[in-house]
């Protein structure tokens, strides 16, 4: 034992050029090499590959892994060649007679890693090859991407199992994704048949990452102070769609401030260009869509902004995780409007179907979109601890508050709201539980709009009996009611508010329902929830 760790050690050394492992890499390592299947979820930038190369190379044939995207795989292999690590990546970016070669050289035993798309373990000439030669290991990289309730759902991964049931003999199985929740975990320990595995969930805290949620009327007046404020500092700021990335990046450049672009409508050359000015520091910040940051590995970033608020709180977490890799205090701040939950939710509405879903994986893949894009927006206007709620999603339990996002830094008082929760539950009722937030809003306002009178909501008895309140607090509190339940939000395109089973007990049991406001004297920077 004592051997087997000083020997995995040292090649930590030789080929990484680490001193020491990280969370998790250790036991993972050991595990592997004792023969058991695994399944490990680790956060962004924890360091999951090493955990399956370095067993990959103590091990007799070859380690298979299999990865969703060949950019993922052509940085992997080139940074195992220069390591001096002999691996090779087989995908349709390679000619067949690229293919036939490199399948020749494996054959022969001249990689330990192969990397391979899900799509090729189906082909006669691949399976041909794995059932003539030793695999040692498959390895399942974002191994999310095997479930229906995962965010990337790929029915290519379904294939895996048959794969490794038609080998001669099961190899180890190793499963790693950075975003699983409980659901998604069994499904891939259920898909895989991972016989007895050593399961580890490496903590999902970032401790040097602050979070915060400000809900900005003007985002870009927003972003140019806290640019000005952060001046010299690397970050990154993700907008939801390509045509906000171009204005931005004008507006932004346009003032001088170091910045550069990336997304997908932007040509290969370009988008190479602009990764490289920001990875070498020459441009200090990023300004991209999500397609920027996938197999990055810039540690000191200082910020990522959010000038949108993403589709799910995987997509998020993904995303600000890639602030303060190397340790140090980074911000993470998320600039929200209502508007993005409608951008957002025309995204989703129009994506394409890419995997070649049948039309109730469609269905299920839609309705599962919306409850994350439900569970982001939450986000956005909680008041409570904001780590807590990004812990609580991925399963984790945590302390009440963490001091160390916008929630727990600002000064909130309680308030007694009753009676406006009270209007709001009778006014839906009234409406036939029928209408989304603001047209409830609307009606309990007095506000007098085309859609109000088409739908005859003047004559709702309680049509402009809160008129007295802002709409922000009326939003406010219906919020509340849906976070605590009373209230359901559904999951149609149009979401409507409804009466869940805990509503008549509120109305007739409850004489008190309290929400954190803030506190008046505060200055600027109002979180979304006080919105
Ligand atoms: P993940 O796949 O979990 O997002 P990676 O495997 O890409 O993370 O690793 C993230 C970064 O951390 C890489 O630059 C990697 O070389 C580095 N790294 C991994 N393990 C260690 C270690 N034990 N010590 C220092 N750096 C490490």
């Amino acid at each position: 034992m004592e051997d087997r760790s000083t020997d995995v050690l040292q090649i930590l050394k030789t080929y990484f050029g680490y001193t020491a492992f990280r969370e998790g890499q250790e036991e993972i390592i050991r595990e592997i090499l004792n023969g058991r299947d695994i399944l490990a979820v680790m956060p962004t930038g924890a360091g999951k590959s090493i955990c399956y190369q370095i067993p990959a190379l103590k091990m007799r044939g070859i380690t298979l892994v299999i990865s969703p995207l060949i950019s993922l795989m052509t940085d992997q292999v080139k940074a195992l060649n220069e390591a001096g690590i002999h691996a090779a990546y087989i995908n349709s970016s390679l000619t067949e007679g690229q293919i036939t070669k490199a399948l020749l050289y494996a054959a022969q035993g001249k990689y330990k890693i192969i990397y391979v798309a899900p799509e090729r373990l189906e082909t006669a000439r691949f399976l041909d090859f794995a059932c003539h030669t030793e695999i040692s290991m498959v390895t399942v990289d974002e191994a999310h991407c095997i479930s229906q309730w995962g965010q990337d759902f790929r029915p290519s991964y379904l294939k895996i199992l048959s794969f490794i049931r038609q080998l001669p003999a099961r190899p180890v199985v190793s499963a790693f994704t950075a975003t699983a929740t409980q659901r998604v975990k069994e499904d891939i320990l259920d898909i895989l048949e991972l016989s007895h595995p050593y399961v580890i969930s490496t903590g999902f805290d970032r401790k040097n990452l602050y979070f915060a949620v400000y809900a900005a009327k003007n985002k870009k007046d927003k972003i140019q102070s806290y640019l000005k404020e952060h001046d010299g500092e690397s970050g990154i700021i993700y907008c939801a769609t390509r045509k906000n990335v171009d204005e931005l990046y004008l507006l932004l450049s346009g003032k001088g401030f170091s910045a550069g672009r990336y997304h997908a409508g932007m040509s290969p050359g370009a988008r190479q260009e602009n990764q490289e000015d920001f990875i070498y520091d020459r441009k200090k910040i990023m300004i991209a869509t999500n397609a920027f940051g996938m197999g990055i590995d810039k540690s000191n970033v200082r910020f990522v902004l959010h000038y949108n608020m993403p589709q799910s709180m995987e997509n998020y977490y993904q995303e600000a995780g890639r602030a303060g890799r190397d340790g140090e205090s980074a911000e993470c701040i998320l600039y929200y409007s209502p508007q993005d939950v409608r951008v957002n939710q025309f995204l989703l509405d129009t994506k394409e179907n890419m995997g070649d879903f049948t039309e109730e994986e469609l269905q299920n893949i839609r309705i599962q979109d919306r409850q994350r894009l439900r569970k982001m927006t939450q986000y956005c206007t909680t008041k409570k601890c904001l780590r807590k709620y990004i812990l609580n999603y991925f399963g984790e339990r945590t302390a009440e508050k963490c001091k160390a996002c916008s929630n727990c830094s600002e000064e909130y008082e309680d308030t007694d709201v009753y009676p406006i929760a009270a209007d709001i539950l009778g006014c839906v009722k009234e409406a036939g539980q029928r209408y989304g937030i603001n047209m409830i809003v609307g009606i309990l306002a007095g506000a007098d709009t085309v859609k109000l009178r088409a739908n005859r909501q003047k004559e709702n008895k309680y049509y402009a009996c809160q008129s007295t309140q802002t709409q922000e607090l009326l939003k406010e509190v219906i919020y509340a009611l849906v976070e605590e339940e009373v209230l359901s939000l559904t999951e149609d395109r149009y979401a409507v508010l409804k009466w869940t089973a805990l509503a008549e007990k509120f109305l007739t049991e409850r004489q008190t329902f309290f929400i954190a406001r803030k506190k008046k004297t505060q200055k600027e920077n109002t979180p979304a929830a006080l919105r």
